[in-house]
């Protein structure tokens, strides 16, 4: 199949190819031809399915072209990262029509958002908050809203944005086309889907875990105090003989722990940066983009700022902690091996999260080998405590790695684990400041 066989324009084809996708995905399959045919969709997929084009490309050849000043599009997703990915997608695949793209989300100013509603569009996205604000103050008009989309409706209401979301949508017309998107089913995504929805579409991709099958997945046991040194060990020598690291998403539990992982990361020679919702916006997209050109080797993420972000290529996806609910797991590594590509997911367990572990396993039904744990060394300071969230992330190292000390281990050959009887390393010999 390809994308021609699915009803889109010559427009939309042209720029699908632009972009230089052959072959639809699963979910693109399924959903192009039932929102074209103006249905209700309740859709099971989740990031990396290529699921924004699923409905991005039906609804930009069903707007035609530019009219009037109020949209006739809402989407509405739960973070400004994802907010602003689903607009940029939008504005690439709509390059060859007249229509214009607006995105709204918090914390940063409104005045240009209020700019951008006073002179138009066609297709608004927008996170619930920022977007309820702007109604409320009578800067959006949402009366010509005729498709609505939730994407990530599950985790905007973990985020606890279901108050918002039922007074956006009362709103809208009535008359309206619906269509939501969740990675999981709960009890409450069933009961807004069944609120919303009127005789949908199911679409569903194949086996809800087709990304997870997709990522090499492998876990280390070690202590939690250990962790840092073990994760710049992997850094430099790699965690199954693939050689050193050249970049990888890292995931924390807490917005604090992401500081100070990135201290401590920055303090072992690793270039840096934490990535949550203390942080500025212009620092997030700061990080973002530093990461994406390379400028920075571990982007240190926790679960809400991690949502939709979209990084070709990144071969790594460390959970430095478990995350305790198993689907965020799955969000967590679907980072990795997007739109068919293969990645690897590494997951440090510290004795208190081997339940957590086993529960992931049991949700994937997937085990997740554990592998031995390689010699590292405890060479990593703990750093100073954590110096606030919007610690610049570009300043030189404050302290290198290896000044006037041991030049780090060798790996074994092929940089594998050395030996098991040396695995929590020499820790009298240490440097560690710890
Ligand atoms: P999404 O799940 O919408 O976040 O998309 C995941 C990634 O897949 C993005 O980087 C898209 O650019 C890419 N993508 C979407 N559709 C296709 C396709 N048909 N072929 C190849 N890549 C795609």
């Amino acid at each position: 199949m390809n994308f021609s066989d699915l009803g889109l324009e010559p427009e939309l084809l042209r720029a699908v190819a632009d972009k230089g996708y052959d072959t639809p995905t699963p979910i693109q399959a399924q959903a192009i031809p039932a929102v074209l045919s103006g249905r209700d969709v309740l859709a099971g997929a989740q990031t990396g399915t290529g699921k924004t084009a699923g409905f991005v490309l039906p609804l930009l050849q069903k707007l035609g072209k530019a009219a009037g000043r109020a949209p006739r599009v809402l989407v509405l997703s739960p973070t400004r990262e994802l907010t602003a990915q689903i607009a940029d997608s939008a504005r690439a695949y709509g390059r060859y029509k007249d229509l214009r793209t607006l995105v709204i989300f918090g914390g940063v100013s409104e005045r240009p958002q209020i700019d951008g509603l006073r002179s138009g569009c066609d297709l608004l996205v927008a996170t619930p908050g920022r977007l309820l604000d702007l109604v409320e103050q009578r800067y959006a008009d949402l009366s010509q809203v005729q498709h609505l989309v939730l994407d990530e409706a599950d985790r905007m209401l973990d985020m606890g944005f279901i108050h918002a979301i039922k007074r956006i949508v009362k709103l809208l017309p009535q008359q309206r086309q619906n269509l939501m998107f969740s990675a999981t089913y709960s009890e409450d995504i069933r009961a807004l889907a069944s609120r919303m929805l009127r005789d949908p579409v199911s679409v569903e991709v194949a086996a809800r875990n087709t990304t997870a099958e997709r990522v090499d997945q492998v876990a280390f046991r070690v202590t939690k105090e250990d962790k840092r040194h073990l994760l710049v060990h992997l850094f430099n020598t790699g965690a199954t003989g693939e050689g050193s690291w050249h970049q990888a998403l890292v995931f924390t539990r807490t917005k604090h722990g992401a500081n100070r992982l990135a201290q401590q990361l920055e303090g072992a020679g690793i270039r840096a940066a934490a990535i949550h919702g203390n942080k500025s916006q212009a620092a997030r997209v700061r990080a973002l983009e530093d990461f994406k050109t390379g400028r920075i080797a571990a982007l240190v993420a926790t679960e809400v700022a991690s949502r939709g972000l979209d990084i070709k290529e990144l071969p790594q996806v460390v959970n430095y902690e478990l995350p305790n609910v198993p689907e965020d797991y799955v969000h967590r590594i679907g980072r990795t091996a997007r739109a068919g590509a293969t990645g690897r997911a590494v997951s440090l367990v510290a004795p208190d999260e081997a339940g957590l572990l086993r529960d992931i396993e049991r949700t994937m039904r997937q085990s997740v080998p554990v592998l031995p744990t390689p010699a590292f060394e405890r060479r990593v300071p703990a750093g100073p405590p954590d110096r606030g969230p919007e610690r610049g992330f570009n300043r030189p190292n404050a302290s290198p790695p290896n000044r006037g000390g041991s030049a780090p281990r060798p790996a074994g050959p092929g940089g594998r684990p050395v030996s098991q009887s040396r695995r929590f390393g020499p820790s009298r010999r240490s440097r560690s400041a710890s």
